[in-house]
């Protein structure tokens, strides 16, 4: 037998297949695992570890992260390694930050994507998807790296942020640049339907470009239309991009916002259920919390964004065309509007505020007292301050429909992550959701049993990504691995306290290297840039 690097000795493997967990041993050789099943007892290795009867998994996959830029200011994940993700899917809802083409697309863009910008200060010293990647090949980086490309951006590059359908040659020139995207390394295309410039677009120019990301194998993630009032239209028009792009589809960070239409997650689901029976390729994706998170700006009319956060930050300055904001939230509408969703102001509880950080942690409500007025007029305030570098909380779910989501077969597990400056407050999912899935839904609520949810952070997303080498623990596969303990894994980070780490994860191993030991993170960087299509993928 040959010599192993690394051995973990006495756990329970659970092989990230769905398959019941096994008692036995596993064998590290260089970055692969060489052995899994029991070792006699005269094997030995330079570095071995007792399981002491803890899980033995698979290295957790996020497929679903919004740690593009963060990764230019901070490449160690350790908000991720501290949960056992050892892969992030980057790209997501839209926002990218290549392809670029232009230094007039780098201002829009940086503006596009400011809230996710993680307190970095991109050099944009790239232009194409694969000058990205070479860019984020040169990190050291603590997790390994899967990216899409945001329909948000190829919009940018083509027609910044103009509220119209595209003409002929610029969705050819969209259709080029996702083409090309797809040929140096992209895992498929993301889109953000609710955001600008993604909001303008229609039905046809999405399947046009997904049939380009089909064709060479890509998938289409979605943050549609709307996850309220027309969730269920939504999901439609999501399946019918399927049908029609003959591309597999992922409905990302899946629920059913604002109260009246708690419950429509069953109708949903059921439509998902239905296309897959009808040969149809679509999943789903869910983070387990019932407040969603994003942009502050989310709340303003989808016009106020037209041509871009400078436009709109204009708009909010004259005081006519704020009181006609003002009067449209509070007016039923067809646009997502989340104070509505939200149930009102105390709904929305800023998270990061960086250039009035006095307000992080209040909801409107508490900011509308603060300043004197109207919780919409103040957060309008908070928007232009930090020039729309902000990011709230909105509590929008019912708890019973994140169960129901997380039960459902077709539904893995992503965090919708969105890093904040250093030291910001952001939704905890960012620090939790992994570790919460374990100790909350699984170990307390017992809503779903241990082995599926790990196939749910592991071989599910693994087959999604067509990662061949990863989500599963057998001899040849890459060694990214997990070891935590089932009795005492939990989530730290509340809305409270959002920056608390999680515990019971003990040990991640990154390509065979040891990301976190004993439950500290070692500041060993294996991860790689995985490229859809190269043989290292
Ligand atoms: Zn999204």
């Amino acid at each position: 037998m040959s010599a192993f690097d690394l051995v973990i000795r006495n756990a329970r493997i659970v092989d990230g297949t769905g398959s019941p967990w096994f008692r036995g041993d596993l064998g590290v050789e260089g970055h692969r695992i060489a052995w899994v099943g029991h070792l006699p007892p005269s094997i030995s290795a330079p570095k071995v570890i007792d399981a002491k009867d803890r899980i033995l998994c698979p290295g957790f996959i996020d497929i679903h992260t919004h740690s593009d830029f963060l990764l230019l200011r901070d490449s160690s994940a350790t908000e991720k390694l501290r949960q056992g993700v050892t892969t992030q899917g980057i790209g997501q809802c839209g926002f990218s930050p290549a392809p670029l083409l232009s230094e007039e697309n780098i201002a829009l863009l940086d503006q596009y994507a400011g809230f996710i910008k993680a307190g970095s200060t991109p050099e944009w010293n790239w232009r194409s998807f694969g000058g990205w990647l070479d860019v984020l090949e040169r990190l050291p980086l603590g997790t390994n790296i899967a990216a899409f490309f945001g329909h948000g951006t190829l919009r940018i590059a083509v027609m910044g942020f103009d509220a119209r359908t595209p003409q002929k040659d610029e969705l050819d020139r969209m259709k080029d640049l996702a083409a090309q995207s797809m040929e140096e390394g992209a895992f498929g295309m993301t889109s953000g339907l609710v955001y600008p410039p993604g909001v303008y677009s229609q039905f046809d120019e999405i399947v046009a470009l997904c049939q380009i990301v089909g064709v060479r194998n890509g998938l289409y993630e979605s943050h549609m239309r709307s996850e309220s009032d027309h969730v269920v239209e939504s999901v439609a028009e999501t399946v019918r991009v399927a049908e029609l792009s003959n591309i597999p589809v992922q409905i990302s960070h899946h629920k059913a916002a604002g109260r009246r239409n708690w419950g429509k997650v069953h109708e949903t689901l059921r439509l998902v259920e239905e296309a897959r029976n009808r040969g149809l390729d679509v999943t789903v994706n869910q983070y387990p919390y019932t407040a969603a998170s994003t942009t502050l700006r989310s709340i303003l009319p989808p016009w106020v964004h037209e041509g871009g956060l400078a436009k709109s930050l204009e708009r909010l300055g004259d005081m006519t065309t704020r009181r006609r904001i003002l009067q449209e939230i509070l007016e039923e509408s067809s646009w997502e509007n989340y104070l509505l969703r939200c149930g009102g102001a105390q709904g929305i509880t800023v998270l990061s505020s960086p250039r009035l950080p006095e307000y992080e942690g209040k909801n409107l409500e508490e900011v509308g007292e603060a300043f004197g007025r109207h919780p919409i007029d103040a957060a309008m305030d908070l928007i232009v301050a930090n020039k729309g570098e902000d990011t709230a909380c909105y509590d929008m779910m019912s708890e019973e429909d994140v169960r129901t989501v997380l039960r459902h077969p077709r539904v893995m597990v992503a965090s919708d992550s969105i890093p904040g400056a250093p030291g910001a407050r952001t939704h905890p999912r960012t620090q939790g959701t992994n570790p919460r899935i374990l100790g909350r839904y699984v170990r307390e609520e017992k809503v779903l049993s241990l082995e599926n949810a790990l196939w749910k952070m592991t071989g599910f997303p693994a087959a999604r990504l067509g990662l061949s080498r990863k989500g599963i623990l057998r001899p040849g596969m890459d060694a990214d691995l997990v070891l935590f303990d089932p009795d005492t894994v939990l989530d730290g980070a509340s809305y409270a306290d959002p920056l608390r780490p999680p515990r019971g994860i003990d040990y991640v191993i990154v390509n065979g290297d040891l990301a976190v030991a004993e439950g500290s993170v070692t500041g060993t960087r294996s991860g790689k840039v995985l490229r859809k299509g190269s043989t290292s993928a």
